[in-house]
């Protein structure tokens, strides 16, 4: 394995959001970084990159405007850079389409040199003066190399969660919303579709499906186990559980009341918008016109508890657990919308000599994103990802990535360079 001599101050691994703002606020800095993402570009969730749908926060959430307004990798410097501004000035918009904030991601990753794509981290490991080697599989080739560095931050972000009872079908029918945009076409040629979960992504699959479903035919389920539709709770005083205030009440708390109180907030991030919502009655409203009949079925308190392929097809056994109903359905094709697992590499859980992991195999996180280590050590490895049972229901916001990088930023530099404020929102949750 070929030895790159020169020792970085810090090693992202994965350039998603949160990590790649942390890069463009340290692209500013005398920091000698280096970001890997196993990707040959940046790509946020292509799978979703469905037309129409919009970034959920404002674009003020970029990677570093809530830093630092003036710096060059800002979304409005990208609209600008874009010969676009007379145009985004006209659209009066704070949320703007996903595939654009993809766009400037994108164009921002390009323009930091510490970005590097293509790029695989495959061990990290810790030496004896405490800080780290990283080993790198270039994608395209096979080839291996290892880098030195001082810090190390783990921004793998997340994979997509299948449920047991939905696995081991061939892909191109039973495929999770994080591939809807690569696999939809398949659907068209299709008698049944069904579409599992209730959320954001299997609300925008539904409605997406619903456009075609009448020109091609197809059949359409809609299968949630839980009790309705619901609708996010996105009123103004209810986002500041999205800020770091509400941090600062829920790190210090027991990791069992942590459990707990994370499980009560599901609506906070799990259900759909109600932009998407009223789509989709107003939908089915005007299809429905004159008495014509959708061949559309909407069946909340369900839950599929299993699948088997017969005869060509699929045979979902759907169970609805109210009226303790257990009976079986067929369907050509499965969208399984049923969210993503925090994705811990398998080279992080080697790390358990060194760092420590709740009972539950989670690991422990200092409030300032450090991995809590089971000895003394002058370097860190950050977490810049998987923390929801550390930080709470904000932890996958955007709303809080350049929040994040400001706090991790400090530490990597050993000073204040961004002002940390005490409150940020109206409320109190002590
Ligand atoms: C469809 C969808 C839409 C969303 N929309 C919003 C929204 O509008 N607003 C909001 O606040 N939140 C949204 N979220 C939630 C959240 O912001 C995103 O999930 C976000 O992408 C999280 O960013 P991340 O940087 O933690 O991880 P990710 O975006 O998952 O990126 C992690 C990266 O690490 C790479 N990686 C993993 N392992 C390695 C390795 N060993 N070596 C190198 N690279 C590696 C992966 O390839 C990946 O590119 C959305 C989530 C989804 C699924």
């Amino acid at each position: 394995m070929e030895q790159q001599q020169e020792t970085f101050d810090v090693i992202g691994v994965g350039i998603g959001p949160f990590n790649l703002s942390l890069a463009a606020l340290l692209d500013t800095q005398d920091v000698k970084a280096a970001f890997f993402e196993q990707k040959s570009e940046f790509a946020w969730h292509p799978g979703m990159l469905i037309e129409g749908t919009k970034l959920q926060v404002p674009f003020l959430a970029d990677l570093v405007t809530m830093a630092d307004p003036t710096n060059p990798h800002s979304f409005l410097n990208y609209i600008s850079q874009q010969g676009r501004m007379y145009q985004f000035y006209i659209l009066q918009r704070l949320d703007i389409p996903r595939r654009e904030y993809n766009d400037y991601c994108n164009w921002a990753s390009k323009r930091i040199e510490s970005c590097r794509f293509g790029e695989k981290v495959t061990g990290i490991h810790r030496l004896e003066d405490g800080s780290h080697r990283v080993d790198v599989r270039e994608e395209a080739t096979g080839s291996e190399k290892s880098f030195f560095t001082k810090h190390v931050v783990l921004g793998t972000g997340s994979t997509p969660a299948l449920p047991k009872a939905l696995q081991g079908m061939p892909e191109e029918d039973v495929f999770h919303t994080a591939d809807f945009e690569i696999q939809r076409h398949t659907c068209r040629d299709a008698n049944r579709v069904t579409v599992v979960g209730s959320g954001q992504s299997a609300a925008e699959a539904f409605r997406e499906l619903l456009k075609e479903q009448r020109t091609c035919g197809f059949s359409l389920d809609w299968i949630t186990r839980s009790p309705g539709f619901a609708s996010m709770e996105e009123s103004k005083l209810n986002l500041e559980h999205f800020s770091p205030d509400y941090i600062d009440y829920y790190y210090p708390l027991s990791q069992e009341k942590k459990d707990e109180i994370f499980a009560s907030q599901g609506l906070y991030y799990k259900g759909i918008s109600e932009h998407t919502i009223n789509e989709i009655y107003n939908m089915m409203y005007e299809y429905t016109v004159g008495g014509e009949e959708l061949d559309v079925r909407l069946l909340p308190l369900t839950k599929v508890t299993g699948i088997e392929q017969k005869d060509g097809e699929y045979e979902l056994t759907c169970h609805h657990y109210q009226k303790e109903d257990t009976y079986s359905k067929r369907t050509d094709k499965v969208i399984v919308a049923t969210g993503y697992q925090p994705n811990v590499p398998e080279f992080v859980h080697d790390l358990s000599d060194i760092i420590e992991f709740d009972e539950y195999g989670r690991f422990k996180v200092t409030k300032d994103y450090r991995l809590v280590e089971k000895g003394e050590n002058p370097y860190d490895i950050f977490a810049n990802s998987g923390i929801t049972h550390t930080h709470g229901v904000g932890s996958t916001n955007l709303g809080l990535a350049v929040f994040r990088s400001k706090v991790i930023v400090n530490q990597l530099l050993g000073e204040e360079v961004y002002t940390v404020q005490d409150s940020y929102v109206f409320q109190s949750f002590e």
